[in-house]
């Protein structure tokens, strides 16, 4: 059954976050597959910040390094309470849908055998991807809105949203890899998968190697209707070009070797 609770001004509260406050208003999804909650923050409007996230208890909770969950939502977040409005769908979908457990058993995979978590997924019998934005595109198109900024490496959440007849502008959330294990994750993702992830060495943290950057940035909207010509343009501070900034990067160490 798939219920889109409705007793939205019942709900509305501040919450203080990083030493600000901002109001927000909770619905809740429930579905067996794809149930979750939708937080809306301030009053929204088209073309307002989205971030439709699924629940990782590692990365979101336990502060893992192991993935990119945990700073992409924190940054969403950022990014939301910077502009004073904007919607977090939470989705139940731990384990790209298959659950703890699956998930747990992958990463185990991936210990014995050093199989990236998709290979893994795939040796288990389970689908690389088993998530569904199906609720969380309609919950948004329920709230009036029409076109979104989404806060999103994964182009499967803009085409959902689309489908559901919402204008997307995806804004990708670039996340600087904490461990071996997130540097082979988040490359997985990006040949696997068709993420909006750049390789590390040309990432503005490799570029600008001298200085102290972020964990995490954000990147300008990415030409997504070309598939097979997909480009992500970010803003690249320095005026030396793409090789000298790697060679520069390299030399100073901090180019990670890709896994
Ligand atoms: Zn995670």
């Amino acid at each position: 059954m798939t219920r889109i609770a409705s007793d939205l001004p019942e709900t509305a509260h501040r919450l203080t976050r990083k030493g600000r406050e901002l109001q927000v208003r909770v619905l809740e999804l429930t579905d067996v597959r794809d149930g979750g909650f939708v937080l809306i923050f301030g009053e929204i409007d088209d073309d307002c910040l989205v971030r439709i996230h699924s629940r990782c208890l590692y990365g979101d909770a336990l502060g893992s390094d192991d993935c990119d969950c945990g700073p992409e939502l924190d940054k969403a977040m950022d990014l939301i309470q910077g502009k004073g409005s904007g919607v977090l769908v939470y989705l139940e979908q731990e384990g790209r849908g298959a659950g703890l457990i699956a998930k747990a058993r992958g990463l185990r995979d991936g210990d014995l055998t050093g199989a990236d978590t998709f290979t893994s997924y795939r040796s288990m019998g389970l689908p690389e991807d088993s998530r569904s934005y199906e609720l969380a595109a309609k919950s948004l198109a329920a709230l009036g809105l029409n076109t979104v900024r989404l806060l999103t490496n994964n182009p499967d959440k803009a085409h959902a949203l689309r489908a559901a007849g919402i204008a997307v502008t995806p804004v990708p959330l670039l996340t600087r890899a904490r461990s071996a294990r997130a540097r082979q994750y988040l490359e997985a993702k990006r040949k696997r998968r068709r993420h909006w992830i750049p390789i590390e060495a040309e990432a503005p943290w490799a570029i600008e190697a001298s200085t102290v950057v972020e964990d995490t940035a954000i990147l300008p909207a990415v030409i997504d209707d070309e598939p097979r010509k997909r480009r992500i343009h970010w803003l690249w501070r320095s005026r030396e070009s793409g090789f000298t900034a790697r060679r520069r990067a390299k030399k100073a160490g901090l180019v990670a070797t890709s896994g």
